[in-house]
Order: structure tokens, then sequence, then C-alpha cells
């Protein structure tokens, strides 16, 4: 047939058109010509599948210094990240800062917890004095739902180790004015401080007891294995460790503010890694100050500054001497700075514009706020980011701070803006820690940049986050590459294409045309 080209020509006629459909990340981000661009404003082309999506790393930089086998950071946010949400994000590969709304002292247990973490030994187990009655060793038991209790001589941790009353010791009692003394097993076998876990379980299988307890040389109680924790037995090969102490790494953030000097000592006591410096509007001179502060008072301390959302401002922190950036303003899902304030960037534009910039001088970027699926990371990825910060995407999970109720027939949590009122008012020292943010500690009256609202229940971030990390690695083998160095490179390069999303390609995009459809919890 005439005009029709021999299949074997497909790559060569492909050449001719210079290999490339869609539009570069620079042709993307022409902002003078489309205005600021968000997640969904584009997508990006495929590329080429020719390796399992179990290939992919996703390895990236935190900071200049601090390296992540996951590129996921939790928020400082006191309805995300406390020391549970920083020990697990740690353990799946990630990071958590811990939020600064407390006081100095609070904070930086909240570290030291992280830090002193061990996978597998219960570090502050439940224990119960002497004198407890089998009444009221059955109602903790039922409020805490467990009934293994170690019993110590002065009801407290650390104290001497006397017994164990579990489930078995009381559940035919009918006597409940009896007391832990008379029915707790004291022929115990113990561990002595120290012992790796691997031993320690060795020890609980071979004696089949359901808890080994950890002693110190005085017989102190400090720790506890416990059965049911072997039987889970959690492995998590990309945990987030310092080289040399094999610790968590912990991040925790501060003020900008001389009285943030004092708190950052305490937090630096308790073994902090890396530090966030808190602010919706990073370009100041108390920012400024305060890196030079920490650079000389604490060198090895990595520093991620902010947040930015234009070269100007990166420029400024990056001759500062920061580490790493943190990017967004106003895109955040409690957050009306934009509204407010008139002042702020829409997140796509910023991410481009300084992570393109960062990158000449080494220092790596996070993408703060905006991200609802895994679609928004790895778009944020795409386009320079090395690392991505979430709020609502973890406040509604099991391991961040607060507790569930229902709404509606839904299980929810809450989640409130650190500008929001609410936060800027909590009471205690810790007041000005949210307003610092928002440099209104000194306003008479409080002008709110956030909101406060509830999420829906997630689950455990243990399950949760590795959805994420699955979802991730897909959508690079999607786009063809095989890490996130890769997707950096093959973007500057040109060769990963993208294009515009009109409205309507907006709403073919999603679900549509179904006669009913119930919304997916993860999107
Ligand atoms: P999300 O992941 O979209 O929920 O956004 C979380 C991010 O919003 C945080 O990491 C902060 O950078 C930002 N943020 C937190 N609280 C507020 C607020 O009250 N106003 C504006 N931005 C906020």
């Amino acid at each position: 047939m005439s005009g029709v080209i021999d299949a074997s020509k497909a790559f060569e006629v492909l050449e001719s058109y210079n290999r490339k459909d869609g539009i570069s990340v620079d042709e993307l981000m022409d902002s003078k010509s489309k205005g600021g661009l968000t997640y969904n404003d584009f997508l990006l082309l495929p590329g080429r599948i020719d390796f399992p999506s179990s290939e992919v790393s996703l390895e990236s930089k935190l900071t200049r210094k601090i390296s992540l086998k996951l590129p996921l950071v939790s928020s400082p946010m006191d309805t995300v990240t406390e020391s549970e949400m920083a020990i697990h994000m740690a353990l799946l590969g990630g990071i958590g800062i811990i939020h600064h709304n407390c006081t100095p002292e609070e904070q930086a247990e909240m570290v030291y917890k992280v830090k002193k973490y061990e996978n597998g030994f219960i570090s502050d187990p439940v224990v119960i004095s002497p004198d407890l009655s089998v009444r009221e060793i059955r109602e903790l038991s039922s409020k805490l739902g467990f009934s293994g209790f170690p019993v110590t001589e002065n009801g407290k941790l650390p104290g001497k180790l006397l017994g164990i009353v579990t489930s078995r010791d009381i559940e035919f009692l009918e006597d409940e004015t009896v007391l832990a003394r008379d029915i707790m097993v004291s022929n115990l076998i113990t561990a002595k401080k120290g012992i790796q876990l691997k031993e320690g379980n060795r020890i609980l299988k071979e004696s089949k007891k359901g808890k080994l307890p950890i002693i110190d040389d005085a017989g102190n109680l400090v720790a506890l294995i416990s059965r049911k924790d072997l039987k889970k037995n959690l492995d998590y090969p990309l945990a987030s460790k310092s080289a040399d102490s094999k610790q968590l790494l912990c991040g925790a953030a501060i003020g900008t503010h001389p009285g943030d000097r004092y708190r950052l000592e305490k937090l630096v006591e308790a073994g902090l890694d890396v530090v966030v410096l808190d602010s919706s509007q990073g370009n100041s001179m108390f920012q400024s100050d305060m890196i030079k502060h920490i650079k000389s008072t604490y060198p090895d301390l990595q520093i991620i500054a902010g947040n930015v959302v234009n070269r100007m401002q990166a420029a400024q922190l990056i001759h500062d001497g920061c580490d790493a950036l943190r990017i967004g303003m106003g895109s955040g899902s409690i957050c009306i700075t934009q509204e407010v304030m008139a002042v702020g960037r829409p997140q796509a534009s910023a991410i481009r514009a300084v992570s393109e910039f960062a990158a000449k001088f080494g220092v790596p970027t996070m993408a703060d706020g905006g991200t609802q699926n895994i679609g928004h990371i790895a778009k944020a990825l795409a386009i320079g980011a090395s690392t991505v910060m979430m709020g609502g995407m973890l406040a509604g999970t099991t391991e961040s701070p607060g507790s569930y109720f229902y709404r509606d027939g839904q299980r929810l949590k809450a989640y409130r803006g650190m500008g929001s009122i609410e936060a800027m008012q909590q009471t205690g020292k810790a007041a000005n820690a949210s307003t610092s943010r928002y440099f209104s500690e000194s306003d008479a009256v409080l002008v709110a940049q956030g909101v406060s609202g509830s999420v829906i229940d997630r689950g455990s971030v243990t399950k949760f986050v590795p959805y994420l990390m699955s979802g991730l690695n897909h959508s690079l083998q999607d786009i063809g590459v095989k890490s996130i160095t890769a997707l950096h490179e093959d973007v500057n390069k040109g060769n990963v294409r993208f294009e515009l999303r009109t409205a309507s390609a907006q709403l073919e995009g999603g679900v549509h045309s179904l006669y009913s459809y119930e919304k997916r919890l993860h999107n």
C-alpha cells in the first residue's frame, strides 16, 4: 500500500517528531504565560517499563547530610506529630518532625522517646502497684485493652520488679478486693538491660511466657518484651537510623526568636538530628540570625529552613547556611493564608522554582502542604522536591495525637492548622510556639491563617505508609525511571514529558459516568 511506512521504521519516524510528545518541565512552568500551577493542573506522560516496580528506589535526601529510604515526612503540627508518629515514620523509612506547641521540656521528652526507642522493646510499660485490687486491675485492663501488668515496688517505672499479674491470675477470682501482691507471679524469668532483641525473643520463645521483663543490675524494671509483638514480628528494613548510634532519626520544629535557643538546647540534649525552622514566611532576619546561631553552636545539627516559595527567599536562606528548604505557602489543606494575607504561591510553581534553584547549591527541598494522594507526592518529586511533608494525609492515623470520635457514622480525628485560633490559643508556656510561626505573638487581636476540622480514620501508618510507598514505586515505573535521582535527571534533561490538564481533562481523570460510586478511603 503506497504511503504506508514499514513498521521497522517506527523509531526513525519518531525521531522526526524530535521524539517528544508533551512539553518539558520548563515549558510547563512558564508561569508568565500560564499563571501559577498546582498538582492537579498537569500530568506526566508515561515512559517505558522494562523493570519491575520492586526495583524502584525511593531513597532521597532530606538535607545535605541526611538521606531517607522513603521521601516522606510528617508535619510538625500538634494533631500530626508527637513521639508515636515520629517513631513509626522513622521505622518505615521516613521521618517525623515533632511539633513545638508545647513547653521545651515536653518537646524534648518526645524527642528523647524517639531516640531511645528500640523496636520490639516496650520502653514504658504500664506497671501497677502491689496494692492495686483485682477490681482496679480489671478496670485498667478493660480501659487499655491488654491484661499483663508488671508489678513494681513503687507502682512506677523505674521501680523494683516484684512480679507480674496476667489475665490468667484474675480470670476466675470472685473476690475483687484481693490485692496484686497476693496473686502476682513472682517466680519470673527476666533478662538483663542491654540484651539484644533477638536474644530476648529466643528466651521468650523458650520460656513459653507471655512477657519477658528487662531489668537493670539493681533489679529495676526498665522495659518489657511481649509475646504478642514477637508474633507480629514487625521488621523495618528501611528504618531511618543514624549511622553511628543506630538510633531512629528524629526531627523537631522550633520558632525563630531568641527564646527558641533554650528550646533548641533541650532538644539537642535529647538527641535531635534535624531541626525545622518553623515559619510561614522564612525570609526574615530572625531566621537568618537563628541559622547563624545554630551553625556556630551545633555544627552537626542539620537545618531545614523555610517556608519559601520563590528564589529570592531561597537565596537568602541558602546564603545563611541552611541544609534544606521547606517549600509551601498557603497550599496546606487547613490553610487560609493565601485568602487572608493575599500572599503565597500555587504549590507546583513554588516547588519547581525553588528546587531548581536550590539544586545548584546541593540543597535538597521538601514540598510541604497540599498533597492529597499518591499522585500529588509523585508530581512533587518529579518537579524537583526531594521529600514531601504531609499533615492532613497522616492526621487521621492511629499514630497521630488525639482520640477518634464518631460523627454521622464516620470515625474521625481532629486536625487543625497551627495558625488556627484554637492552636494559637493553646494554653501555657507553649502559647507562642504557634503564634510565632505567623509572627503574631505580640498581636492583641489574633488573625487566623488556618482552620480546625476533622479527618477520616486512615488506620495505622504501618499499613498506610507502605501503601503510599508501593503506589510511588508504580508511579515511577510508569514514568520509566528507577529512582528519584533518575527522575530528577530525566526531568531536567527534558526526557520526562509533561502535559497541562484542561478543566475537562481533570474531570476525565477522575471517576465519571458511573451510576453510583463510593469514594475510596485512600483516594
Ligand atoms: P497538608 O498536608 O495539606 O494538610 O498541609 C500541612 C502543612 O500546612 C503544614 O506542614 C504547614 O506547612 C502548613 N500549615 C500548618 N498549619 C497551618 C495553618 O494554620 N495555616 C497555614 N498553613 C498551615
